[in-house]
């Protein structure tokens, strides 16, 4: 037995592969394990929208994501933390990881001033001027409770200028080293941080090789599907995700389509998060592993199949894709639950699937050959004509998840 406090969390790395930097393993936070590569569904103001926790977990999701801009705004982290905390307002008893509200700030508020300090906005709820700093964002975490929190970063679009990604990764080393020194929690919430940089591989070596010498208990990427395009994500991924330390998780942050969460795992990827496919869902797309499905089309009216042929979702198993068209033009509730339902599983059953591969020694071979793998932007579009369009926008949203 070592007499080392064995910290927040562990990561127990099970398995790695031989022909890319896929790895299998086990994350054991406070509130319970996760299995990684791990898909977390996003919960924006404390729930997933229209999903009832246990049939959440029946998804297969074993970590799930608030958003700590919005609770922040509404209703406040101190009533979160009097109503006992995220765990108990969400009544999700197994892990949480809430985000830092810095990529919320950076994309939809109405923002006042950046400095070196933080970020003055404009709240979206009541107007009020709120200055949020590596500091606060940190205490607000810590109020909510989550098992893992992020530190607060600076995430400049895509196509910012050089010059603003080499002031941003200034400003999220300083900020990290902030949120280090102010995290009131580090025996119970293991805190992330977050390497920026953009798409130029010198700059992201350099933040993560400082943010290394700090010694956070886990790394995120931050930046992208920012509107980079694939191959420069990919060829980023490829040289920053083998940077991170082999004993810690790795999460790339809002991200998002099945094509770029193989791609992402194949550098070493552990986590991911993205609204994809709760948003979609609710607006009557369907993930399948040949393509979208839009549940309103008119063909469906009396289709007797289930969404997609073989999967075991509580949406496939009990409805026909006849009643979730009803539902959805009748503008009844469980047309949206029930698609959310759906693609929540398909998300996980892929994750599972990437888990068994990497396990048994075939994660080439699946990544080559499984449909689900190449599913991207395009192929999301197909068969979608007259539809309205996928929405594919990771994160950036007045819509909150
Ligand atoms: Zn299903």
């Amino acid at each position: 037995m070592s007499a080392v406090s064995p910290g927040p969390l562990q990561f127990r790395l099970i398995a790695k592969d031989s022909k890319s930097h896929a790895r299998l393993g086990q994350v054991t936070t406070p509130h319970g394990v996760f299995d990684t590569p791990a898909f977390m569904s996003v919960g924006t103001q404390g729930t997933i929208k229209g999903v009832l926790p246990d049939h959440v977990a029946a998804t297969g999701s074993q970590i799930i994501l608030a958003n700590t801009y919005h609770l922040m705004l509404r209703p406040g982290e101190k009533v979160v933390a009097e109503l006992g905390d995220l765990h108990q307002f969400m009544a999700w008893p197994g892990p949480i990881l809430t985000d830092s509200g810095g990529f919320q700030v950076f994309s939809l508020a109405d923002i006042n001033k950046i400095t070196d300090d933080g970020v003055t906005f404009k709240s979206h709820v009541d107007g009020a001027v709120i200055q949020l700093t590596p500091a606060r964002s940190i205490q607000v975490q810590n109020d909510l409770g989550a098992d893992i929190i992020m530190a607060f970063d600076e995430c400049p679009p895509g196509d910012a200028p050089p010059q603003y990604h080499r002031e941003a990764v200034e400003r999220t080393l300083r900020w990290a080293a902030q949120c280090q020194q102010t995290h009131a929690r580090p025996h119970d919430q293991a805190l992330f941080a977050i390497v920026q940089g953009g798409s130029d591989l010198k700059l992201r070596e350099q933040c993560a090789r400082q943010l290394l010498a700090m010694n956070f208990p886990g790394y995120a990427i931050g930046g992208c599907a920012v509107g980079e395009g694939f191959d420069a994500m990919r060829q980023m991924l490829a040289e920053v995700a083998p940077m991170l330390p082999d004993n810690k998780p790795r999460y790339l942050m809002g991200v998002g389509f099945p094509r770029d969460i193989v791609t992402a795992v194949a550098s070493g990827v552990d986590m991911f998060d993205c609204v994809m496919p709760t948003r979609n869902g609710r607006n009557a797309y369907a993930f399948t592993a040949h393509g979208p499905l839009r549940l309103r089309n008119s063909r469906l009216a009396r289709d007797s199949g289930p969404i997609e042929q073989g999967c075991d979702c509580y949406a496939c198993r009990n409805f026909t894709r006849g009643a979730i068209r009803h539902y959805f033009f009748a503008g009844e509730m469980l047309g949206p639950v029930l698609a959310s339902v759906h693609n929540m599983r398909f998300y996980q059953r892929l994750m599972a699937d990437i888990r068994r591969a990497i396990g048994a020694g075939t994660f080439e071979q699946f990544s080559a050959t499984d449909p689900r793998c190449s599913l991207g932007p395009a192929q999301m579009e197909q068969n979608a004509a007259g539809d309205e369009p996928l929405n594919t926008s990771a994160r950036i949203t007045k819509e909150t998840d």
